[in-house]
């Protein structure tokens, strides 16, 4: 089997979500929102797809990157691709990134279980067919009824807990809020929501990522006494050496990194350096479903776990392949937004949840993705 075609299709999709300054996700009017799927084809037809937005899969970074080293190969020689394509990242100038080469591996995974009639989760290992979830939020805003206040929090988490979750992560307030970031209001939101799910649900506290350590330090000792399941990328994480500090100190554990670069590589630097307790990597941010395996084998090695960094198909497959990450990152989630209407590209949620909070892996071939062609061809606005 070898490639034979390696191509971008970009269509739109009608969205509630907008972003703001910072990049992150609020609810907002209806709008077009643009996605791209990247299709590798062999030369007996059997496909494997990615989703990624179109500035990720853009025709330069397929035609100066994917086609040179992708055509021709056999697609279940993932390892060698993967090197082959990280040997181009450095001369790209930062054109080809982490994301990108994600989305082509992702690809190749999707297609081997598509050609093999697996699903994925089960060709990277297979640990189980479910996996709880917890609630991530989206960030505070300013929207009356929204995530405005701490009791505003506190009224959304009872809702999500009666919809079955058994944790919940808040992510609080970060500029442009007027107001933030803002410790008392992170804190007062924390206990609100400890106070509205008593002590039986897990949260988490995934706050303003530039705080000084001395407010991370006043934070987490606040969610020690709150009895926080963990504390996430609450410094600029390009500090190693802080991250280190904090973790001395707190016994709440600190988990990262999950924004920073360097792939496997700089997660086991973290480990070396004692800066975190619970290791994280997500499939866009460190190149791929592999080195976010190879992340989570190497927590296991040191006795750690690591927590699975975003939602999707990829991320879930993986947290559904090994046994040290306890939860899948649903999200993210607004009182104004309904997480389980399925986007309009797909014929259903790729991480469908039932009522005790426990998503369900597809058994389908491949990642499992419910792709719906025809929407996608009735909205293309770009092959490339
Ligand atoms: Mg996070």
């Amino acid at each position: 089997m070898k490639i034979e075609r390696v191509t971008g299709t970009e269509f739109t999709f009608p969205t509630y979500r907008s972003v703001d300054s910072a990049g992150h996700s609020h609810p907002g009017p209806e709008t077009l929102g643009r996605m791209a799927l990247l299709t590798i084809t062999t030369d007996d037809g059997t496909q494997g797809h990615a989703f990624a937005p179109p500035e990720v899969i853009r025709p330069y970074v397929i035609s100066s990157y994917a086609r040179k080293v992708l055509i021709g190969a056999d697609p279940f020689m993932r390892e060698q691709i993967w090197h082959s394509l990280e040997h181009w990242q450095r001369g790209s100038a930062g054109q080809f990134t982490d994301r990108a080469l994600a989305a082509i591996e992702q690809a190749l995974w999707d297609l081997a279980g598509r050609a093999l009639g697996q699903p994925v989760y089960r060709l990277l290992g297979g640990y189980r067919d479910k996996v709880p979830a917890y609630g991530s939020t989206m960030c505070g805003d300013e929207l009356k009824g929204g995530l405005s206040t701490p009791d505003e929090y506190a009224a959304f988490a009872e809702k999500l807990v009666a919809r079955g979750y058994q944790g919940i992560k808040l992510h609080t307030w970060m500029p442009p809020v007027s107001f933030a970031p803002h410790p008392d209001m992170d804190i007062r939101a924390c206990a609100a929501v400890r106070e509205a799910v008593g002590p039986n649900v897990a949260l988490m506290l995934d706050g303003y990522h530039n705080y000084s350590r001395m407010d991370a330090l006043r934070i987490g000792r606040a969610l020690e006494k709150l009895e926080f399941t963990w504390f996430e990328e609450m410094m600029n994480e390009q500090s190693m050496d802080s991250y280190a500090w904090l973790s001395a100190q707190l016994d709440i554990p600190v988990l990262g990194p999950e924004s920073l670069g360097g792939k496997h590589h700089s997660r086991a630097d973290w480990v070396k350096a004692g800066a975190c307790d619970i290791l994280r990597a997500g499939v866009p941010g460190v190149g791929g479903i592999t080195p976010t395996l190879k992340v989570a084998h190497l927590a296991e090695s040191f006795g750690m776990d690591c927590e699975v960094h975003g939602n999707g198909a990829a991320n879930l497959a993986v947290c559904a392949a090994i046994r040290n990450c306890r939860w899948y990152e649903r999200g993210l989630l607004h009182p104004f937004l309904e997480y389980d209407d399925k986007p309009a590209y797909l014929r259903s949620l790729p991480d469908p949840m039932d009522e005790n909070g426990f998503v369900h892996l597809s058994q389908q071939p491949g990642l499992g993705e419910d792709i719906d062609f025809d929407y996608i061809e009735a909205h293309t606005v770009a092959r490339y």
